[in-house]
Protein backbone atom coordinates (compact mmCIF):
# COMPACT_ATOMS: atom_id res chain seq x y z
CA UNK A 1 0.00 0.00 0.00
CA UNK A 2 1.60 3.25 -0.89
CA UNK A 3 1.49 6.70 1.20
CA UNK A 4 -1.56 8.24 -0.94
CA UNK A 5 -3.53 5.43 -0.10
CA UNK A 6 -3.09 5.04 3.48
CA UNK A 7 -6.38 6.03 5.56
CA UNK A 8 -4.47 6.98 9.29
CA UNK A 9 -3.13 9.68 7.20
CA UNK A 10 -5.86 12.99 6.44
CA UNK A 11 -7.10 12.51 2.81
CA UNK A 12 -6.51 16.33 2.15
CA UNK A 13 -2.57 16.10 3.23
CA UNK A 14 -2.54 12.59 0.65
CA UNK A 15 -4.42 15.44 -1.87
CA UNK A 16 -2.55 17.82 -1.83
CA UNK A 17 0.91 15.75 -1.53
CA UNK A 18 -0.55 13.70 -4.92
CA UNK A 19 -0.90 16.93 -6.76
CA UNK A 20 2.71 18.06 -5.79
CA UNK A 21 3.85 14.51 -7.50
CA UNK A 22 1.62 14.82 -10.52
CA UNK A 23 2.56 18.32 -10.71
CA UNK A 24 6.39 16.70 -10.89
CA UNK A 25 5.34 14.40 -13.10
CA UNK A 26 3.90 16.74 -15.78
CA UNK A 27 6.88 18.81 -15.72
CA UNK A 28 9.66 16.57 -16.23
CA UNK A 29 7.48 15.07 -19.39
CA UNK A 30 7.18 18.56 -20.74
CA UNK A 31 10.57 19.50 -20.50
CA UNK A 32 11.28 15.79 -22.08
CA UNK A 33 8.31 16.07 -24.59
CA UNK A 34 9.96 19.23 -25.82
CA UNK A 35 6.13 20.98 -26.10
CA UNK A 36 5.91 24.33 -26.50
CA UNK A 37 2.45 24.08 -24.19
CA UNK A 38 2.48 22.46 -21.02
CA UNK A 39 1.57 18.82 -20.81
CA UNK A 40 -1.96 18.39 -19.71
CA UNK A 41 -2.87 16.84 -16.14
CA UNK A 42 -4.29 14.34 -17.47
CA UNK A 43 -1.63 12.78 -19.83
CA UNK A 44 0.87 13.23 -16.71
CA UNK A 45 -1.87 10.92 -15.23
CA UNK A 46 -1.69 8.76 -17.68
CA UNK A 47 1.77 8.40 -17.14
CA UNK A 48 2.11 7.39 -13.65
CA UNK A 49 -0.80 4.72 -14.53
CA UNK A 50 2.32 3.74 -17.17
CA UNK A 51 4.45 3.74 -14.31
CA UNK A 52 1.99 1.64 -11.22
CA UNK A 53 -1.66 1.16 -11.58
CA UNK A 54 -1.80 1.11 -8.41
CA UNK A 55 -0.58 4.18 -7.79
CA UNK A 56 -2.68 5.94 -10.48
CA UNK A 57 -5.84 4.48 -8.49
CA UNK A 58 -4.84 5.97 -5.70
CA UNK A 59 -3.91 9.48 -7.65
CA UNK A 60 -7.40 8.75 -9.06
CA UNK A 61 -9.15 8.58 -6.44
CA UNK A 62 -7.68 12.00 -4.53
CA UNK A 63 -7.09 14.16 -7.86
CA UNK A 64 -10.51 13.30 -10.10
CA UNK A 65 -12.51 11.26 -8.85
CA UNK A 66 -15.69 12.95 -7.51
CA UNK A 67 -16.73 11.33 -4.64
CA UNK A 68 -18.83 7.89 -4.65
CA UNK A 69 -22.65 8.69 -4.97
CA UNK A 70 -25.45 6.81 -2.65
CA UNK A 71 -26.23 5.33 -5.65
CA UNK A 72 -23.20 3.95 -6.70
CA UNK A 73 -22.85 2.71 -2.95
CA UNK A 74 -26.08 0.92 -3.54
CA UNK A 75 -25.48 -0.66 -6.83
CA UNK A 76 -21.48 -2.31 -5.60
CA UNK A 77 -23.21 -3.30 -2.37
CA UNK A 78 -25.83 -5.44 -4.38
CA UNK A 79 -23.08 -6.80 -7.15
CA UNK A 80 -21.12 -8.10 -4.33
CA UNK A 81 -24.34 -9.35 -2.19
CA UNK A 82 -25.93 -11.10 -6.12
CA UNK A 83 -22.21 -12.34 -6.77
CA UNK A 84 -22.14 -14.24 -3.53
CA UNK A 85 -25.52 -15.58 -4.27
CA UNK A 86 -25.17 -16.70 -7.44
CA UNK A 87 -21.25 -17.93 -7.62
CA UNK A 88 -20.11 -15.68 -10.29
CA UNK A 89 -19.04 -12.20 -10.85
CA UNK A 90 -21.87 -9.42 -11.62
CA UNK A 91 -20.60 -6.26 -11.62
CA UNK A 92 -22.28 -2.97 -10.59
CA UNK A 93 -22.13 -1.80 -14.35
CA UNK A 94 -24.21 -4.84 -15.40
CA UNK A 95 -26.91 -3.79 -12.49
CA UNK A 96 -27.24 -0.59 -13.01
CA UNK A 97 -27.44 -0.51 -16.58
CA UNK A 98 -30.14 -3.45 -16.75
CA UNK A 99 -31.99 -0.70 -14.45
CA UNK A 100 -31.41 1.98 -16.97
CA UNK A 101 -32.95 0.12 -19.97
CA UNK A 102 -36.04 0.06 -17.69
CA UNK A 103 -36.08 3.09 -16.72
CA UNK A 104 -35.46 4.81 -20.47
CA UNK A 105 -38.29 2.16 -21.76
CA UNK A 106 -40.99 3.21 -19.27
CA UNK A 107 -40.25 6.68 -19.42
CA UNK A 108 -40.85 6.79 -23.03
CA UNK A 109 -43.91 4.95 -22.85
CA UNK A 110 -45.65 7.06 -20.11
CA UNK A 111 -47.07 10.70 -19.78
CA UNK A 112 -46.22 12.50 -16.75
CA UNK A 113 -42.72 11.00 -16.96
CA UNK A 114 -40.39 13.96 -15.17
CA UNK A 115 -39.10 11.91 -11.76
CA UNK A 116 -38.71 8.78 -13.80
CA UNK A 117 -36.35 11.60 -15.86
CA UNK A 118 -34.49 12.02 -12.73
CA UNK A 119 -34.16 8.66 -12.41
CA UNK A 120 -32.92 8.06 -15.51
CA UNK A 121 -30.24 10.99 -15.18
CA UNK A 122 -29.31 9.25 -11.84
CA UNK A 123 -28.46 6.03 -13.18
CA UNK A 124 -26.87 7.65 -16.05
CA UNK A 125 -24.28 9.37 -13.52
CA UNK A 126 -23.41 6.29 -11.52
CA UNK A 127 -22.61 4.65 -14.86
CA UNK A 128 -20.47 6.95 -15.86
CA UNK A 129 -18.57 6.64 -12.41
CA UNK A 130 -17.67 3.10 -13.43
CA UNK A 131 -16.30 3.96 -16.94
CA UNK A 132 -12.19 4.13 -17.20
CA UNK A 133 -10.80 6.81 -18.35
CA UNK A 134 -9.50 7.29 -22.17
CA UNK A 135 -6.43 6.28 -21.87
CA UNK A 136 -6.48 5.44 -25.81
CA UNK A 137 -4.88 7.98 -27.38
CA UNK A 138 -1.28 7.02 -28.88
CA UNK A 139 0.13 9.30 -25.85
CA UNK A 140 2.42 7.27 -23.96
CA UNK A 141 5.89 6.70 -24.39
CA UNK A 142 7.55 3.36 -25.58
CA UNK A 143 8.51 1.72 -22.41
CA UNK A 144 9.93 -0.91 -24.41
CA UNK A 145 13.34 0.35 -23.90
CA UNK A 146 16.20 0.08 -21.60
CA UNK A 147 18.96 2.76 -21.05
CA UNK A 148 21.22 0.38 -19.56
CA UNK A 149 23.69 0.04 -22.51
CA UNK A 150 24.08 3.88 -22.81
CA UNK A 151 26.87 4.31 -20.46
CA UNK A 152 27.96 2.61 -17.72
CA UNK A 153 26.54 5.52 -15.16
CA UNK A 154 22.91 4.13 -15.82
CA UNK A 155 23.87 0.53 -14.81
CA UNK A 156 24.32 2.16 -10.77
CA UNK A 157 22.01 2.05 -8.58
CA UNK A 158 20.83 5.51 -7.42
CA UNK A 159 18.43 4.27 -4.50
CA UNK A 160 17.74 1.41 -2.35
CA UNK A 161 14.42 1.26 -2.93
CA UNK A 162 12.78 3.34 -6.61
CA UNK A 163 10.97 1.99 -9.32
CA UNK A 164 13.07 2.66 -12.53
CA UNK A 165 11.57 2.81 -15.93
CA UNK A 166 12.85 3.88 -19.40
CA UNK A 167 11.11 5.64 -22.25
CA UNK A 168 12.17 6.53 -25.77
CA UNK A 169 11.88 10.13 -26.48
CA UNK A 170 12.22 11.71 -30.06
CA UNK A 171 15.94 12.85 -31.21
CA UNK A 172 17.82 9.87 -29.66
CA UNK A 173 16.94 10.68 -26.44
CA UNK A 174 15.39 8.66 -23.45
CA UNK A 175 14.25 9.68 -20.49
CA UNK A 176 14.74 7.48 -17.10
CA UNK A 177 12.29 8.05 -14.80
CA UNK A 178 12.35 6.72 -11.33
CA UNK A 179 8.94 7.45 -8.19
CA UNK A 180 9.95 7.90 -4.83
CA UNK A 181 7.07 7.92 -2.40
CA UNK A 182 7.98 6.29 1.08
CA UNK A 183 5.70 4.53 2.95
CA UNK A 184 6.00 5.84 6.18
CA UNK A 185 3.25 8.64 6.01
CA UNK A 186 4.98 10.44 9.47
CA UNK A 187 8.70 10.54 7.87
CA UNK A 188 7.01 12.67 4.97
CA UNK A 189 8.15 16.30 4.47
CA UNK A 190 7.51 17.31 1.25
CA UNK A 191 8.04 16.54 -2.43
CA UNK A 192 10.32 17.24 -5.42
CA UNK A 193 11.99 16.93 -8.91
CA UNK A 194 15.24 16.32 -9.82
CA UNK A 195 15.99 16.81 -13.55
CA UNK A 196 19.40 15.74 -15.04
CA UNK A 197 20.33 16.18 -18.53
CA UNK A 198 23.39 14.03 -19.95
CA UNK A 199 24.71 14.89 -22.92
CA UNK A 200 26.93 11.43 -23.94
CA UNK A 201 28.68 12.87 -26.46
CA UNK A 202 30.30 15.85 -24.28
CA UNK A 203 29.94 13.22 -21.60
CA UNK A 204 28.65 16.30 -19.00
CA UNK A 205 25.09 16.74 -17.16
CA UNK A 206 23.42 20.08 -15.85
CA UNK A 207 20.28 19.47 -13.61
CA UNK A 208 17.61 21.56 -12.04
CA UNK A 209 16.01 21.19 -8.63
CA UNK A 210 12.74 21.83 -7.84
CA UNK A 211 10.57 22.10 -4.10
CA UNK A 212 6.89 21.81 -4.38
CA UNK A 213 5.04 23.74 -1.55
CA UNK A 214 0.74 23.88 -1.46
CA UNK A 215 -0.04 27.06 -0.31
CA UNK A 216 -3.61 28.32 0.39
CA UNK A 217 -4.74 31.62 -0.62
CA UNK A 218 -1.56 32.09 -2.79
CA UNK A 219 0.45 32.83 0.58
CA UNK A 220 3.76 30.77 1.57
CA UNK A 221 4.47 32.03 5.16
CA UNK A 222 8.45 30.56 5.82
CA UNK A 223 7.13 30.34 10.02
CA UNK A 224 4.93 27.52 8.24
CA UNK A 225 5.76 23.79 9.01
CA UNK A 226 9.34 22.84 7.61
CA UNK A 227 9.64 25.69 5.49
CA UNK A 228 12.82 27.57 6.61
CA UNK A 229 14.25 23.69 7.07
CA UNK A 230 14.08 23.06 3.04
CA UNK A 231 14.88 26.29 1.52
CA UNK A 232 17.66 26.15 3.85
CA UNK A 233 18.36 22.92 2.84
CA UNK A 234 18.31 23.63 -0.67
CA UNK A 235 20.41 26.73 0.08
CA UNK A 236 23.66 24.81 1.29
CA UNK A 237 23.16 22.12 -0.90
CA UNK A 238 23.15 23.88 -4.17
CA UNK A 239 22.82 27.44 -4.39
CA UNK A 240 25.90 27.79 -1.87
CA UNK A 241 27.47 24.61 -2.82
CA UNK A 242 28.08 26.36 -5.95
CA UNK A 243 25.95 24.88 -8.30
CA UNK A 244 24.50 28.07 -9.11
CA UNK A 245 27.82 29.77 -10.71
CA UNK A 246 29.74 28.87 -13.79
CA UNK A 247 32.95 27.47 -14.20
CA UNK A 248 34.62 29.99 -13.33
CA UNK A 249 32.64 30.67 -10.07
CA UNK A 250 30.14 33.36 -11.39
CA UNK A 251 26.59 33.79 -10.92
CA UNK A 252 26.27 35.38 -14.21
CA UNK A 253 27.10 34.21 -17.92
CA UNK A 254 29.20 35.75 -20.57
CA UNK A 255 26.31 34.59 -22.95
CA UNK A 256 22.58 36.05 -22.61
CA UNK A 257 20.93 33.43 -19.99
CA UNK A 258 19.47 34.23 -16.47
CA UNK A 259 21.72 34.33 -13.18
CA UNK A 260 22.82 30.69 -12.65
CA UNK A 261 20.40 29.30 -10.23
CA UNK A 262 19.54 25.41 -10.17
CA UNK A 263 16.97 24.99 -6.83
CA UNK A 264 13.52 26.44 -7.06
CA UNK A 265 10.19 26.74 -5.08
CA UNK A 266 7.15 25.94 -6.49
CA UNK A 267 4.37 27.18 -5.34
CA UNK A 268 1.12 24.32 -5.63
CA UNK A 269 -2.71 25.02 -5.70
CA UNK A 270 -4.33 23.97 -2.65
CA UNK A 271 -6.91 21.23 -3.36
CA UNK A 272 -10.01 20.86 -0.86
CA UNK A 273 -11.37 18.05 -3.24
CA UNK A 274 -10.69 16.24 -5.94
CA UNK A 275 -10.94 18.20 -9.40
CA UNK A 276 -11.24 17.34 -12.76
CA UNK A 277 -10.19 20.19 -14.17
CA UNK A 278 -6.37 20.40 -12.09
CA UNK A 279 -4.82 23.37 -12.58
CA UNK A 280 -1.58 25.12 -10.74
CA UNK A 281 -0.94 28.73 -11.94
CA UNK A 282 1.71 30.35 -10.40
CA UNK A 283 5.81 30.61 -10.23
CA UNK A 284 8.96 29.23 -10.05
CA UNK A 285 11.17 31.06 -7.42
CA UNK A 286 15.10 30.75 -7.18
CA UNK A 287 15.86 29.42 -3.70
CA UNK A 288 18.57 32.11 -4.35
CA UNK A 289 15.69 34.79 -4.28
CA UNK A 290 13.39 33.21 -1.84
CA UNK A 291 16.45 34.50 0.87
CA UNK A 292 16.33 37.74 -0.09
CA UNK A 293 12.52 38.00 0.00
CA UNK A 294 13.09 36.53 3.47
CA UNK A 295 15.69 39.18 4.61
CA UNK A 296 12.61 41.55 4.53
CA UNK A 297 9.31 39.60 4.51
CA UNK A 298 7.84 36.64 6.88
CA UNK A 299 6.23 35.59 4.00
CA UNK A 300 6.52 34.36 0.18
CA UNK A 301 3.49 35.40 -2.26
CA UNK A 302 2.47 37.06 -5.65
CA UNK A 303 3.28 40.42 -5.07
CA UNK A 304 6.87 40.19 -3.72
CA UNK A 305 7.86 37.31 -5.68
CA UNK A 306 7.25 39.91 -8.89
CA UNK A 307 10.27 40.34 -10.89
CA UNK A 308 12.27 37.79 -8.61
CA UNK A 309 10.84 34.24 -10.63
CA UNK A 310 9.80 32.93 -13.57
CA UNK A 311 6.46 32.26 -14.65
CA UNK A 312 5.19 28.84 -14.97
CA UNK A 313 4.44 29.08 -18.60
CA UNK A 314 7.82 29.58 -19.88
CA UNK A 315 10.09 27.54 -17.26
CA UNK A 316 10.69 24.24 -18.74
CA UNK A 317 11.28 26.49 -21.96
CA UNK A 318 14.40 28.64 -20.46
CA UNK A 319 14.93 25.09 -18.66
CA UNK A 320 15.53 23.28 -22.21
CA UNK A 321 17.40 26.48 -23.89
CA UNK A 322 19.95 26.55 -20.61
CA UNK A 323 18.84 29.84 -19.78
CA UNK A 324 18.24 28.47 -16.08
CA UNK A 325 19.74 25.35 -13.99
CA UNK A 326 23.22 24.25 -13.39
CA UNK A 327 26.51 25.08 -15.88
CA UNK A 328 27.57 21.54 -17.02
CA UNK A 329 29.32 19.25 -15.21
CA UNK A 330 30.91 15.88 -15.34
CA UNK A 331 29.30 12.37 -14.17
CA UNK A 332 32.01 12.50 -11.71
CA UNK A 333 30.95 15.66 -10.08
CA UNK A 334 27.78 14.57 -10.01
CA UNK A 335 28.26 11.45 -8.11
CA UNK A 336 30.62 13.44 -5.89
CA UNK A 337 27.31 16.46 -5.40
CA UNK A 338 25.06 12.61 -4.59
CA UNK A 339 27.61 11.40 -2.38
CA UNK A 340 28.40 14.81 -0.39
CA UNK A 341 24.87 16.13 -0.28
CA UNK A 342 23.39 12.73 0.81
CA UNK A 343 20.98 13.38 -2.11
CA UNK A 344 20.00 9.76 -2.62
CA UNK A 345 19.53 8.77 0.97
CA UNK A 346 16.90 11.59 1.60
CA UNK A 347 13.75 8.86 2.36
CA UNK A 348 11.34 11.66 3.70
CA UNK A 349 10.70 13.19 0.10
CA UNK A 350 8.59 12.16 -2.51
CA UNK A 351 10.67 12.14 -5.13
CA UNK A 352 10.26 12.28 -8.97
CA UNK A 353 13.98 11.74 -10.25
CA UNK A 354 14.40 12.31 -13.98
CA UNK A 355 16.89 11.81 -16.48
CA UNK A 356 17.16 12.66 -20.13
CA UNK A 357 19.82 11.60 -21.87
CA UNK A 358 21.00 12.51 -25.00
CA UNK A 359 22.99 10.46 -27.41
CA UNK A 360 23.91 12.24 -30.71
CA UNK A 361 27.29 10.14 -30.53
CA UNK A 362 24.82 7.36 -31.59
CA UNK A 363 23.93 9.01 -35.33
CA UNK A 364 27.20 8.94 -36.21
CA UNK A 365 28.53 5.77 -35.57
CA UNK A 366 25.14 4.42 -37.24
CA UNK A 367 26.01 6.79 -40.41
CA UNK A 368 29.83 5.71 -40.57
CA UNK A 369 29.21 2.29 -40.41
ZN1 LIG B 1 20.60 29.27 -6.35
Amino acid sequence: MSYFGLNSVEEEERRNRAFQMLSAMREALTISKRTRQAIPYKRALQLVNDFDPELFKDFQNLLTKTNESEIVKYYKQKAEALSLESGHTISPEQLIQKDLDTEIRIRNAGENTNLIQRKVFELESALEYFQPEDISENYILNHDFSLTHKHEFFNKKIYDSAKVKDYELTGNRVLRLRLLHPDKAERIIGSDLVYEQFDLKSQKVRFIHIQYKTWNTKTLYFSQGNMIDQIEKLDKNICKSGYCQNEKGSKFSSNYRFPYCSAFLRPTSFLTKPDASLISSGIHLPVCMVNKIRETDKKVDVKNSKGKSVGHRIFEELFIDKHIGSRWLTFNELEQFYKEKGITSETGRIRVHAQEVIDTSKTKENNGS
